[in-house]
């Protein structure tokens, strides 16, 4: 194993230069200073993705960068992704590829944190956040004449039910709307806005970044029951170990990432890690909360869709809305923004499964199959991941979410039959797929609840930061990437006011 020399030593190493990770690095290294002398800060940041460079320019791309990732992926496998769901492996995190809905977190969901588990993470003190985070991304509605005439047909229909629709917010800059970046691939041109910009600036402030590289642990000294971090032991490409020593780190390797890399560290629940334990705490890997959701497709005898387009806008609405703000199920057309291609309209329950009739029905399926999605948002149903092995454990049979689902499906049915469709998909799976994970290293007041405190504060072990996905003690009202940010850019602003200003 590699050591390094003492003049080496970092004052923060972060790990996972993603979604929260670049966020903070940005800040802590633009405003944050050494509490005990004023000296600039010696920070580290390590990624075990790539690092697609070239300064960020929206509307034109990198070149490098665009010919390396055109039309990637999210289910691309291999180097860019880790074997969880929904959780990209490159500089830039899991934002680079982001379906681009860019939801700011709602009242209620600030509420929803705070009543979990205690946290003052109010939204009057998102207020800033909230607006550096809006700015950055451009995050507003796309211009009317981008929607489909499904979208347009939606909310019509929507209205003559006497339902108000509200627009999906979406990211997006010096975008022409080109049509290339299809569902969940890279904007090659840089127009969805990704934490690039971030990572940029903490890079001209100084920040060292080391991508391909994947942290293995943080080493922690056990002290009594609890724990000090000393530093992280990463593996270089060649293969080689290397040690580096740090007064704090944080780790930001996501809602999966951050509690895998925590057990193999040694820190988290006994009964998983048995003699391997060095600090316990049994909320890491627990309450996992995701977003299941259902889509129900339709084929029409007219165009709802061009043949090509950029796709995942539209409008949704809440339809119950409970005084708790719980179980809340979202119903959207982001489905009828893009086209369908090919391979997926052909595997549609829709789609005439033989002969000169599947035949007839591709001609045209690209612009006529579209769909309508539900999703629990704030679903009560809870699952865990196991720091050992990596594997996810969430009950997606579980009947309440089952029932508020076929109730959604019913729903989406009722309004692609006044949107005028010619087959309606009629079978609901009983299971059912989500995503936008949450919880797995909650922040909250009591330690015996939570992994972090509200200043994301280990409450075991000294000096070990925690913030992303995984600290967020509840999902949020909708898509998770803004809340997300919004608590990075609050995070950084703690941590420096703590841990990075003078005296
Ligand atoms: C295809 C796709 C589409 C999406 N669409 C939307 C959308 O439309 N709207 C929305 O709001 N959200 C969307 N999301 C979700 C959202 O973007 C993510 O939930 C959010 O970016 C997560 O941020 P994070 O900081 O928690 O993790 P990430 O951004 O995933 O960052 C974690 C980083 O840590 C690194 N890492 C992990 N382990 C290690 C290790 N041991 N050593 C070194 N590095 C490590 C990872 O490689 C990664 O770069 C989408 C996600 C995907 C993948």
């Amino acid at each position: 194993m590699q050591q390094q020399n003492d003049n080496d030593r970092y004052d923060l190493i972060i790990v996972g230069a993603g979604t929260a990770g670049s966020i903070i690095a940005a800040h802590v290294a633009e405003r944050g200073v050494r509490a005990r002398d004023g000296e600039p800060l010696k920070i580290l940041m390590l990624e075990a993705g790539p690092y697609l460079k070239g300064a960020l320019n929206p509307g034109y791309g990198a070149p490098a960068r665009r010919a390396m990732f055109t039309n990637v992926s999210h289910n691309e496998s291999g180097r860019w992704v880790w074997p969880w769901p929904e959780a990209c492996k490159m500089v830039g995190g899991s934002t680079m590829h982001w379906g681009n809905n860019a939801y700011s977190p709602y009242e209620m969901d600030h509420t929803h944190w705070m009543n979990e588990t205690g946290v003052d993470w109010s939204q009057d003190k998102w207020k800033e956040p909230i607006e550096e985070i809006v700015r950055e991304f451009n995050i507003g509605d796309i211009p009317d004449e981008m929607k489909s005439h499904g979208n347009n047909l939606f909310t019509e229909t929507l209205k003559s039910m006497g339902v108000e629709p509200r627009y999906v917010p979406t990211g997006r800059k010096n975008c022409i709307y080109c049509g290339l970046c299809g569902l969940g691939n890279f904007c090659r041109t840089d127009c969805k806005p990704n934490v690039l910009s971030y990572v940029e600036r903490a890079e001209k402030n100084g920040v060292e970044l080391i991508p391909d590289v994947e942290v293995e642990k943080v080493e922690i000294e056990r002290r009594g029951e609890q724990g000090v971090v000393r530093g992280v032991v990463f593996r270089q490409q060649d293969g080689t170990i290397r040690q580096v020593s740090a007064d704090k780190v944080l780790v930001s390797c996501g809602t999966y990432g951050t509690p895998i890399l925590l057990g193999r560290s040694g820190y988290g629940p006994k009964d998983q890690l048995g003699d391997k334990t060095l600090v316990h705490n049994s909320n890491i890997g627990d309450h996992l909360e995701i977003q299941p959701g259902v889509a129900v497709w339709a084929q029409y005898d007219f165009d709802v869709k061009r043949e090509r387009g950029p796709g995942n806008y539209g409008h949704y609405f809440w339809p119950d809305f409970p005084a708790d703000g719980n179980n809340v199920m979202g119903i959207r057309d982001t489905l009828m923004s893009f086209p369908t291609y090919p391979q997926a309209a052909a595997l549609r329950g829709v789609a005439p499964r033989f002969g000169q009739a599947h035949k007839d029905y591709m001609r045209t399926a690209t612009r006529r199959v579209g769909g309508l999605r539900s999703s629990i948002l704030t679903a009560m149903v809870k699952g865990k991941v196991n720091v050992v092995t990596g594997s996810t454990d969430y009950p997606y049979a579980d009947p309440t979410n089952v029932k508020t689902l076929l109730w959604g499906a019913e729903i989406l049915r009722e309004i692609h039959q006044k949107m005028g469709a010619k087959v309606i998909e009629q079978d609901t799976p009983k299971s059912f797929r989500g995503g936008h994970p949450t919880g797995t290293c909650r922040a909250g007041s009591d330690p015996k609840e939570s992994v972090v405190n509200p200043h994301f504060e280990s409450h075991d072990v000294e000096n070990l930061l925690i913030c992303d996905g995984s600290v967020m003690p509840r999902a949020s009202l909708a898509h998770k990437c803004i809340p997300v940010c919004t608590t990075a850019a609050f995070a950084a602003r703690r941590i420096i006011a703590d841990h990075y200003t003078r005296g």
